[in-house]
């Protein structure tokens, strides 16, 4: 009995989860969870520990404690096997040796240095140096700008003063804000900081305890749910909560259904929706049961359930949790060109994803709004970001060293192309001081 209760504390305080001790399960925000999970399996003090996507939903630092902690468990003896899609970080735990696998097949195994020099940047996302040493100097030009709706500055969604929580305890305290009609919005912050119960008001799920909260300009409260239905695509984090019907076309079907859509339009729909999230290519994916897909399948699928019913705004809670780099990416570029989908507003911990695709940031702490602003305004507080738990990426520190001439962030690869032609990439010192 004593030593359960050692461990429990010490492992607690290991993974950072003391605040949480005396919660229920259910209570708890999809960050919160996945360190509660980890938690008991490091009780069991096991010799082999396999960890399956640790760092879905976690937010960068309570990721960078958790490596940290896999670190030192590995260099007192414990065998530590990490599945993970968020290289950067992973590397944060000082891994022996890579495994990479695709379509089944080992791909390579061996250690980390060569397994980043071998393998291909744009499946795997890899640090900024590695791009840079293996860009080819062509003068790559960006995409063509997005082409936007005109009308971004009309909100779709607004918060005025919004105290919202759960049984009565606020988690949000006065929030205000907006959210344009032709944006795309990205909320960062702290695991339970309020992202989610952010946007679960701003749809209906949620009443505020006070404040209002308005969409197209008018009290949530005197809108229908047929129209909030058809207003908002909403993706929860753990696609498992969406996902209840015997077949893919059968999940994908119930709200086009329900919503009174005619039927010479459901094989449309359905294939439609399934090509937007990149489903298209698994065998026979519109007999198979949802919950026999992968998590990362899952998630696409929540996504593509949510595109049936052909909203106006898509709300995505962590899109790129459980999705390999590429996946993620090109998802995200797919969405932008969905005719009809005017607005995309998202939650995110992958810093590089929020710069890439999003027109704003909402940056939320402790259920405040700290900051909301142009994406490279926000991030030049850096004490801030830190302070949100949030780290700056090796593509961020190169898109301040290197800035482009038009003030976006660019990707790794046009980045490292751009930076290559300019005869700078191995320098060091040419280039605009850091
Ligand atoms: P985030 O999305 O920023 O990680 P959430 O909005 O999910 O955070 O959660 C904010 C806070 O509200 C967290 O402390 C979480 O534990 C708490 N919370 C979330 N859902 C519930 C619930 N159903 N009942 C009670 N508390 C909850």
């Amino acid at each position: 009995r004593d030593e359960i209760g050692r461990r429990l504390m010490r492992v607690a305080a290991a993974a950072g989860i003391e605040p949480l001790l005396a919660r229920t399960t259910d209570q708890l925000s999809g960050g919160e969870a996945q360190s509660l999970a980890i938690a008991g399996a490091l009780v069991l003090e096991p010799k082999l520990l396999v960890l399956d996507e640790p760092l879905a939903n976690l937010d960068p630092a309570n990721a960078h404690r958790l490596l940290t902690l896999v670190a030192s468990l590995a260099a007192s003896g414990t065998a530590v096997v990490l599945v993970e899609h968020r290289i950067e970080d992973a590397l944060d735990a000082k891994p022996d040796r890579v495994l990479y696998l695709d379509d089944g097949a080992t791909r390579f195994l061996g250690p980390v240095e060569e397994f980043l020099t071998q393998v291909d940047p744009r499946h795997v996302k890899v640090p900024f140096s590695i791009w840079l040493d293996r860009a080819r100097p062509v003068t790559t030009r960006p995409g063509p700008e997005r082409q936007g709706i005109s009308d971004w500055r009309t909100p779709r969604l607004e918060w005025r003063g919004v105290t919202a929580g759960y049984e009565g305890v606020p988690v949000l305290h006065e929030v205000s804000a907006r959210v344009g009609r032709g944006e795309r919005v990205a909320v960062l912050g702290p695991n339970g900081s309020g992202k989610t119960t952010l946007f679960k008001t701003g749809i209906g799920l949620i009443r505020p305890i006070s404040g209002s909260v308005l969409v197209d300009g008018a009290d949530i409260a005197e809108r229908s749910v047929a129209e909030l239905i058809g207003t908002f695509g909403y993706v929860f984090q753990n696609p498992s909560q969406m996902l209840f019907a015997p077949t893919v076309r059968e999940e994908l079907l119930f709200g086009p259904r329900n919503l009174g859509r005619p039927a010479d339009r459901f094989d449309g729909l359905v294939r439609q929706s399934l090509a937007e999230v990149g489903l298209t290519s698994e065998p026979e994916i519109e007999a198979r049961a949802p919950l026999t897909l992968s998590f990362g399948q899952q998630k696409r699928l929540a996504i593509a359930v949510a595109l049936a019913i052909e909203p106006r705004t898509l709300i995505l809670d962590e899109p790129s949790a459980g999705q390999d780099y590429r996946s993620a990416a090109s998802f995200m570029s797919e969405v932008e060109r969905i005719a009809g989908l005017e607005s995309v507003y998202f939650v995110t911990h992958d810093a590089d994803l929020a710069l890439a695709h999003a027109d704003r940031i909402l940056l939320l702490r402790d259920g405040r709004l700290v900051a909301d602003g142009a994406p490279l305004a926000v991030i030049a507080d850096r004490d801030r970001w830190t302070a949100c738990n949030l780290r700056f990426t090796s593509l961020m520190e190169a898109n301040r060293r290197w800035p482009s001439p038009d003030g976006r962030f660019e990707s790794a690869e046009i980045l490292a192309a751009r930076v290559a032609a300019a005869g700078r990439g191995n320098s060091g010192g040419i280039g605009p001081a850091g």
